[in-house]
């Protein structure tokens, strides 16, 4: 499942830093999944939108940061344990219900992301 951040996120920027796959974006701030990854061309999202890799979309939130679903891995392939968790000093990173995946699903998605190790 990916990551998601809270209402009390208080906009201090600490986890988009840390995280490996640039899924991290300031609120009012426009994502694309080619930011930080190796995607290019079509992409279908988790939730089954196709987008273009370079293409910008529209921001997920306007008071917070927010975490884009289809470039969260939960840090799987990069690290231990989430990053932006450890990284949050109001505990407003936490795991969304939205989409399940298991280790194997995480670890191809980070290959999707990057390229396969
Ligand atoms: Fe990024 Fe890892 Fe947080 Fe997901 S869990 S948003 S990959 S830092």
């Amino acid at each position: 499942m990916a990551f998601q951040i809270l209402e009390k996120c208080v906009s201090c920027g600490s986890c988009e830093i840390e995280c490996p796959n640039h899924a991290i974006y300031e609120g009012g701030t426009k994502w694309t999944m080619a930011k930080g990854t190796k995607t290019k061309g079509s992409v279908t999202l988790m939730d089954g939108t196709v987008v273009d890799a370079d293409q910008r979309n529209p921001s997920q939130s306007f008071d917070t940061f927010y975490i884009v679903s289809s470039k969260c891995t939960e840090c799987v392939g990069f690290h231990d344990k989430p990053q932006c968790v450890d990284a949050c000093q109001v505990g407003a990173c936490v795991i969304s219900p939205l989409y399940p995946e298991t280790m194997e699903q995480l670890l191809a998605k980070k290959g999707n992301l990057h390229g396969q190790a």
